[in-house]
């Protein structure tokens, strides 16, 4: 089924305000920076490499390779750092999934102006207002009032908004023509895609993650080791013929587009 096109009578307009851009540490919601807390920091096979208080929005490793690039264009130091990491046993290899731009407000802004409006910008700029999309399976149902980050264009159309489930999905995917909400859905794809693969990676003993070391010696191994980035190593190992095959689907939210219509589908 397609999308259906028949716009509501409200619908979100960015006003390119720039406040999102400029806050972009420590944005994520309270209950997932407890998760992390307790179980980032090694207990997982995927490793958080800065505090929280530190972190700013996470950025998948071919959208850090791009704005490596892009900073050089626009001539600015990103302070791109990598986030999170698996130390992997088998191999010796850092293998690094997401990086991490270093700074308060997003370097890439100028004046309220992003210096890279014109690129292909990272999943998460793209995602804003929203913070989170309704799919990812986490407990309980999301509700309105936690999906959004701070955004005074999302004031007027918050009431808007119905407090049932299936009915705020259906407004959602017809109330966002700028395409936020189909894009905050592929970042939860990725996100879920990425988890999947670990543990398959691990299920075909294609990796032996570093767990339950003490962190400071995980960083001390983690620095010492060769890095190479997830998708790349995915390739190298055999793991997926093309990553540029992989990327452009996620580029294009194939994913996304399956599991909106899989719900409006559903909820016909
Ligand atoms: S999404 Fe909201 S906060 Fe971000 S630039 Fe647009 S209006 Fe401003
Ligand atoms: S790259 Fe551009 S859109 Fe993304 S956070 Fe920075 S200024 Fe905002």
């Amino acid at each position: 089924m397609k999308l259906n096109l028949t716009q509501p009578e409200k619908t979100f307009k960015c006003r390119q305000c720039g406040t999102c851009c400029s806050h972009i540490r420590g944005m994520m919601p309270e209950e997932d920076k407890e998760f992390m807390k307790e179980m980032a920091y090694g207990k997982l096979p995927l490793v958080q490499m800065v505090p929280t208080e530190k972190m700013s929005f996470p950025l998948w490793d071919w959208e850090a390779k791009r704005f490596k690039k892009y900073q050089q264009e626009v001539n600015i130091d990103a302070k791109i750092k990598t986030s999170r990491a698996i130390l992997d046993l088998n191999t010796n290899k850092a293998i690094i999934v997401t990086y991490f731009m270093d700074s308060d407000s997003c370097p890439f802004l100028r004046d309220k102006k992003c210096l890279i409006y014109y690129t292909k910008r990272a999943c998460i700029c793209r995602l804003f207002p929203f913070n989170r999309g309704p799919f990812l399976s986490i407990g309980d149902k999301p509700k309105k009032e936690n999906m959004f980050g701070t955004c005074d264009a999302m004031k007027k159309l918050m009431p808007s908004i119905p407090e049932n489930y299936d009915d705020m999905v259906k407004f959602f995917s017809k109330a966002f023509p700028d395409g936020s909400f189909e894009n905050a859905v592929q970042f939860d794809c990725i996100t879920e895609w990425v988890n999947r693969t670990i543990i398959d990676l691990m299920k075909r003993k294609l990796i032996r993650p570093a767990m339950n070391y003490p962190y400071g010696f995980f960083l001390k191994r983690f620095e010492n080791s060769e890095k190479i980035d997830f998708t790349d190593f995915l390739e190298q190992s055999g793991y997926i013929g093309s990553k540029e095959e992989l990327i452009k689907s996620f580029d294009e939210n194939i994913g996304a587009k399956k599991k909106i219509n899989d719900f409006l589908d559903e909820a016909e």
